[in-house]
């Protein structure tokens, strides 16, 4: 249990116009600090007016990345209450990969009270209009001051807030998705499961190719054969062939999402068949051009799932269900977005509410 101290801001920004939120471009009033230090450990839980850190120009993250970061959600329901979608997830993934970056662990409980704390401060930053969120950005950098490659001694861990609006504001879009076939993301014994910012900046360029020829983004293959489907961009992806789900496995290369998850127990509520394991791109192409591959989707907290409508790899295109959103994939949509809007009833015990908006 953290004892968080709460300073308010003097002056409270204007709040934006929900017409035109965009994604993670606003900030909030305040966010949420807390340092690590090897004698007094995680401490000093504050929430404090959102403003910029002065770092020294040789801090440990600047130079070798050692970073974590993580994404979710705050909805606000039509009885006005704020809640999260399954926070204890994304806690103990952040601590999944503090392990793998040397970093130090914060109990899921406190990671989720910290969480709860800064939205209820921010509670009127949850946007109301329909499918817009505010989106938690929670992160831990490493704070030494060095230049030696080491694991640092010093943390800190800080959340920030962004209105964002809703993803489809234009109603849902499937996406022409490029399958990467030079550079990889990830490969056994690198950081592929752990959310951390040095997997983006590796992934960069592919993404920039891919968006310059027309495509949403790369589906990246497995980082040893490029035989295997892994994921997405910043979303992990299923495959609806002949009627069962395929998905990667979450066995050390691909990130474990928590819509990944709740998708898979989802799907298997509902009676279908949900293979995780080594899906081969070629046999992804024979079942399109054979009239197999029912639906593909990409799954994530911004978009909640994304239907794909083409991929391309080295120069064969499988087109995907006539251009438009699969009942699967539809069906997903509604329910993940009924229990986190407050419109479905919390089935699955997924619901942490907060407070009265
Ligand atoms: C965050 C992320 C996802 C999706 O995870 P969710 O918990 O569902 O939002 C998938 N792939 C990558 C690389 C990610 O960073």
């Amino acid at each position: 249990m953290l004892d968080i101290k709460i300073t308010k801001a003097a002056a409270l920004k204007q709040k934006p116009d929900e017409s035109n939120l965009g994604f993670g471009k606003i900030f909030s009033d305040h966010m949420f600090v807390m340092d690590y230090t090897p004698a007094q450990g995680w401490h000093d839980a504050q929430i404090v007016p959102y403003a910029p850190f002065a770092l020294d120009p040789a801090c440990v993250v600047f130079h070798y990345a050692q970073e974590l970061f993580e994404g979710l959600k705050a909805y606000r329901t039509a009885d006005n209450t704020i809640q999260l979608f399954r926070p204890d997830c994304n806690g103990q993934r952040m601590m999944d990969s503090a392990v793998r970056m040397c970093m130090p662990e914060i109990p899921v409980e406190d990671f989720v009270q910290a969480v709860k704390a800064l939205v209820e401060v921010e509670k009127d930053w949850v946007p109301h209009s329909d499918g817009a969120s505010l989106y938690i950005r929670p992160f831990i950098i490493a704070t030494d001051v060095g230049m030696g490659v080491h694991a640092s001694h010093n943390y800190r861990f800080c959340i920030i807030c962004s209105p964002s609006g809703a993803y489809y504001a234009e109603g849902i879009d499937p996406v022409r998705i490029y399958v990467e076939d030079e550079y990889i993301r990830a490969a056994p014994g690198l950081t592929g499961f752990a959310k951390c910012g040095g997997n983006y900046a590796a992934s960069i360029k592919a993404g920039a190719e891919a968006e310059k020829l027309g495509f949403a983004q790369v589906l990246w293959l497995d980082g040893v054969e490029k035989k295997y489907v892994e994921e997405v961009g910043s979303m992990n992806i299923m495959f609806k062939i002949d009627g069962k789900i395929y998905t990667a496995a979450c066995t050390g290369t691909v990130l474990p999402g928590v819509t990944r998850r709740s998708c898979i127990e989802l799907l298997k509520d509902w009676g279908y068949e949900v293979i995780e394991g080594k899906l081969a791109i070629a046999d992804v192409m024979k079942a399109g051009h054979e009239g197999k591959l029912e639906e593909v989707f990409g799954t994530g907290t911004a978009a909640v799932v994304s239907p794909v409508k083409e991929l391309d790899w080295k120069g064969d295109k499988v087109f995907i269900n006539d251009s438009k959103i699969g009942p699967v994939t539809q069906k997903l949509y509604d329910t993940m977005t009924g229990m986190q809007w407050g419109k479905l009833p919390d089935t699955k015990g997924w619901i942490v509410p907060v407070c009265k908006g």
